[in-house]
């Protein structure tokens, strides 16, 4: 029996590693499950699951979630500094599935047990970079990534020497808006963007997904995680969703991983690594499938990996300023206060704003995310055009 943590567990990558723990009760002991502020979906997972602490980010919900969890043995806590000590408890897997830079104080605090992590928040590691790394190293602490790209590099690189590779390539669906114009694309709406062809997924990374974000931040995930220099990551586009990237070997030999497009797969191959367990995911069916296809990516129309590659490139704290500037301008396009192809225009703007020095410290990358935070929020006031 294993012991484990879901940072996010009301979320979408939290909803499918429960459903993993959930057909195989007798494997996991359930130690902290949190959520941003729905107090009611956590007190229920928690009872059902017998955690030991639900935690909810927003304090103020602290007192729904503790009547919800009166007669049982459940403890409770609220805010910021409470989801980090909840991070802190012992647990052999620590599952890192909160949204966004608000997750990164908790995924370190979970990374300095030493044990297992499993991580889904990738704008945490863009954010921290080094700063993670050298933690992870430090603690002797196994990363194991669940974003789907990056769980099949792990898989193909598996036994091989990482000086052998020639390149990575990482998959990307393209998005909903893969054939849109330039026209079509400065009207589409909020709506229009969360309805990703192929994955269901939280709201922010399906629109990260619709402006290509997505996979500039997961080229930057990718630089940190696999030893092999920016210059050989690629992106290439790959509509249908079933090659979930690629390692090219210097012999000629290129290795893939294929899976439906359930994020139960990769989460499962975390679960049980270095075994393998069973999923209830229905098996690829190639022959029905017919036809996979590739193109390049069009970075004319989706400037995003351009921008997340010049971000790489300038190290230090500029992925951090990426990341923030574009949770910053996703949170306005979805709330209606920027159209979709101002979110980009809103990060490169921040980008030019601002270059801060590399940060040494978790403190110094909390800094540097919330002055970008607060530079990529006045290109929204009028004043600045928008
Ligand atoms: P989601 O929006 O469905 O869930 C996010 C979770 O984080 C929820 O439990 C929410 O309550 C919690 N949360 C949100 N804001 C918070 C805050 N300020 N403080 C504390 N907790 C907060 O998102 P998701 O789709 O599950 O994605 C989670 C992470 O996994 C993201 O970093 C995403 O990029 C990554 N990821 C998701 C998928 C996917 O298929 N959904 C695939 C690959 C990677
Ligand atoms: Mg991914």
């Amino acid at each position: 029996m294993r012991t484990i943590s879901i940072l996010g567990a009301t979320g979408s990558i939290g909803a499918s590693t429960i459903d993993l723990i959930r057909r195989n009760r007798d494997q996991w002991k359930v130690v902290a499950l949190t959520a941003n502020s729905n107090a009611e979906e956590l007190a229920a997972l928690a009872l059902e699951l017998s955690a030991e602490i639900a935690v909810v980010a927003d304090e103020s919900r602290l007192p729904a979630l503790q009547s919800l969890l009166f007669q049982s043995h459940i403890a409770t806590a609220g805010g910021a500094t409470a989801l980090t000590e909840a991070a802190s408890r012992p647990a052999d897997v620590t599952v890192a599935a909160i949204v966004g830079c608000a997750g990164l104080a908790p995924t370190m605090a979970a990374i300095e047990q030493g044990k297992t992590v499993a991580l889904a928040n990738k704008e945490a590691l863009v954010s921290a970079g080094d700063v993670m790394m050298q933690a992870v190293a430090r603690c002797r602490t196994t990363l194991l990534p669940v974003d789907s790209e990056h769980n099949a590099i792990f898989q193909c690189l598996s036994g091989n020497d990482p000086a052998h590779v020639r390149m990575i390539t990482l998959t990307a669906s393209g998005g909903p808006f893969l054939d849109w114009s330039a026209e079509q694309l400065a009207a589409a709406t909020p709506a229009q963007a969360v309805k990703h062809p192929n994955w269901d997924m939280g709201a922010k990374i399906s629109v990260d997904s619709a402006t290509m974000f997505n996979k500039g931040l997961e080229l930057i995930e990718a630089w940190h995680l696999f030893p092999v220099g920016l210059d050989k990551l690629r992106i290439v586009v790959h509509p249908q969703s079933v090659v979930h990237s690629m390692v090219e070997y210097r012999d000629g030999s290129t290795l893939a991983q294929l899976g439906p497009s359930d994020m139960r797969v990769p989460i499962a191959s975390v679960l049980a690594w270095p075994a393998r367990m069973d999923t209830p995911c229905a098996p690829l069916d190639l022959a029905a499938l017919g036809e996979l296809t590739f193109r390049a990516p069009d970075e004319v129309r989706f400037p995003a990996t351009k921008l997340a590659r010049q971000a790489a490139e300038a190290g230090g704290a500029m992925p951090a300023v990426l990341n923030a500037a574009n949770e910053v301008a996703v949170a306005a396009f979805l709330a209606g206060k920027l159209p979709f192809t101002g979110i980009v225009q809103q990060v490169e703007a921040t980008m030019a704003r601002y270059s801060p020095t590399a940060p040494q410290s978790l403190g110094d990358v909390i800094e540097i995310d919330a002055e970008a935070r607060r530079i990529a929020a006045l290109f929204l006031e009028p004043a600045c055009g928008g």
